[in-house]
């Protein structure tokens, strides 16, 4: 067996049973790195105090996210473990999700007027020139009035 692949086959050893990098390591990894390099950059901004504060703070939570991917990356608590990255992914979902209809109400804004629904804060949209309607909210069941 070579070199290589006797570390190769201790590395795998080691992380058998062990959680290793997931969608929340990575992003922590980024994250970390991201906060370092901000850090580093407001820190070098000499005689400003609440700066070099700042930079403190950030270089501290960049710490704590690599301490954090460090902690996932090697802990056997794999069903823990997991549902931390499953409520993360999720979460990146409803962000991914907000944000392609936000754009999409944009882009339509000429030919649908938007307007969250009073009762549930549901986003609704009528097509632009039908008038005043009264509208039922297919989610709540609300009805109110609204002018298009
Ligand atoms: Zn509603």
């Amino acid at each position: 067996m070579s070199f290589w692949e006797k570390i190769k086959q201790t590395l795998r050893s080691f992380m058998n049973g062990r959680n290793g990098v997931d969608q929340l390591g990575m992003t922590l990894l980024w994250g970390g790195l991201a906060l370092n390099l901000l850090s580093s950059i407001l820190g070098s901004f000499v005689n400003r105090p609440l700066l070099a504060v700042v930079s403190m703070l950030l270089s501290f939570a960049g710490l704590a996210a690599y301490v954090f991917c460090i902690y996932r990356m090697f802990s056997r608590n794999l069903e823990k473990r997991r549902a931390e990255n499953r409520r993360y992914v999720a979460f990146c979902d409803r962000q991914k999700k907000k944000r392609t209809q936000a754009v999409n109400r944009f882009k339509n804004r000429k030919i649908y007027k938007y307007f969250k629904c009073p009762g549930c804060k549901a986003w609704l949209r009528l097509k632009r020139g039908s008038g005043v309607v009264t509208i039922t909210c297919s989610r709540c069941h609300t009805s109110f009035t609204q002018k298009s």
